[in-house]
């Protein structure tokens, strides 16, 4: 392989799309770029979808003015189908290839029932659901997860009557664990939001939804929102190896030469965490692109992020450093009832990973303890007066 190719097709037209090709001009790379993009827009930011978007702040949240000083194809509208050898397959046409880039993300988990069901993901997903959502609409979504506790959020400010639907004993216990996400679950009343727990629900309709045990929930607005999937079904009969979205390694490359992954659809080798991490973090699409970009121009460059993600929820900031999976202990820092808090979690004596609601220091703090590996004291790091920092041992 030479160390500049010719040509190189990005599949996948949403912010790791996009950032590669940014990265790949800034990198000095002159050859040609296509980028398919099934969405027919140009790419554009999800997280204000949510947030600002929802609440009316808003209208748009594209990326780029202007595509064009890129220098690169967009093929925007069209989705790929097929990886073959050295070219990707469209409906359209065939885009042969030096170097893929697979950037194609991830897509909403459906429920069983109605076929229409509305998710959050796209910014047409966002309109639509924004004008649904008027005053005294009910409101019922499904799924307490961040897109769930940041929709609940908007929707009670617009003045619908929310209800939320949750299956699991706490919300966000898929991401942050029943233990910390419980600590959430008073928010929602405190904004009049109807949170049910440990309600599984069984299907849903496009006017309400069965609840696993009887019952049924009316909804003029019903949202589905209980995750996501790396959206690699198209890569099911190539040779690239899917294991939870497309296994990469630490230079983000796939099991096949000249192949690459980035953002929510890449499930990196971690060598900081010395597993397979696949994030579905905005700040993983922004920043992956400038080492995939070097080693897509004949670098080495190793990609082992300390993750991060924040959220916006009934009016606080959360942020969350590191990756709590392979950790043993689990320290409060500062009362869960006041304002601010964090929660630190240790694999023996190291922190692993932060959640700070409204603790920016603590997430700055705590970024750099989890990338130094430094032993920390359990004691100090409970102390919410003493800096975080100052908990190495
Ligand atoms: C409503 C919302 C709020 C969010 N808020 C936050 C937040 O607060 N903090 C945070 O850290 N993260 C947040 N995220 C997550 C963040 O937006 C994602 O991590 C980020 O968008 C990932 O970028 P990506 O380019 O990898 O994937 P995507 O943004 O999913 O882009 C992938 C693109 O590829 C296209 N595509 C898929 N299949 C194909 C195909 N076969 N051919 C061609 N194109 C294809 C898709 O249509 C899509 O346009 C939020 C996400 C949503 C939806």
């Amino acid at each position: 392989m030479t160390a500049s190719p010719a040509r190189i097709v990005v599949a996948g037209g949403g912010l790791a799309g996009l950032r590669t090709v940014e990265e790949l001009r800034g990198h000095g790379y002159a050859g040609e770029i296509t980028v398919i993009g099934a969405e027919r827009r140009p790419p554009y930011d999800r997280p204000p979808l949510s947030k600002q978007f929802m609440a009316g702040a808003v209208d748009d949240t594209t990326l780029r003015a202007e595509l064009g000083s890129l220098g690169a194809e967009f093929r925007l509208g069209e989705r790929a189908e097929r990886l073959g050898d050295g070219v990707v397959g469209t409906d359209r046409a065939e885009y042969p290839f030096d170097r893929l880039v697979i950037a194609t993300g991830a897509r909403p988990v459906a429920l069983p029932g109605s076929a229409r069901q509305r998710f959050l993901r796209t910014i047409d997903d966002a309109f639509a659901l924004r004008a649904a959502l008027v005053p005294g609409a009910r409101l019922v979504v499904v799924g307490a997860g961040w897109i769930g506790a940041e929709l609940a959020t908007a929707a009670a400010g617009r003045g619908c009557a929310v209800t939320v639907v949750e299956a699991a004993g706490a919300p966000l216990a898929g991401a942050i664990g029943a233990e910390v996400g419980a600590l959430t679950a008073p928010w929602y009343a405190e904004a009049g939001v109807d949170l049910m727990l440990g309600q599984a629900v069984d299907s849903v309709a496009d006017d309400g939804l069965a609840l696993a045990g009887g019952g049924w929930l009316t909804a003029d607005v019903l949202v589905t929102a209980v995750g996501v999937r790396p959206d690699v079904a198209w890569l099911e009969s190539s040779a690239v190896k899917l294991e939870n979205g497309v296994a990469v390694d630490e230079y983000l490359r796939a099991s096949v030469p000249g192949v690459y992954a980035v953002g929510d659809c890449a499930a990196f080798w971690s060598c900081r965490f010395g597993r397979r991490i696949r994030t579905e973090h905005w700040d993983g699409a922004l920043r992956a692109p400038a080492a995939l970009a070097a080693n897509l121009t004949g670098g080495e460059q190793r990609y082992d992020p300390v993750p991060y993600f924040w959220s916006e929820q009934f009016g606080r900031m959360l942020q969350y450093v590191g990756d709590h999976r392979g950790a043993n202990s689990l320290v409060r820092r500062g009362a869960t009832g006041a304002p601010r808090w964090a929660a630190c979690w240790l694999a023996g004596e190291r922190l692993v990973a932060v959640l700070a609601v409204g603790l920016p220091r603590d997430i700055s703090q705590g970024r750099r303890l989890i990338e130094s590996g430094a032993a920390v004291d359990p004691a100090r790091v409970a102390d919410p007066a003493i800096p975080l920092r100052d908990s190495a041992r």
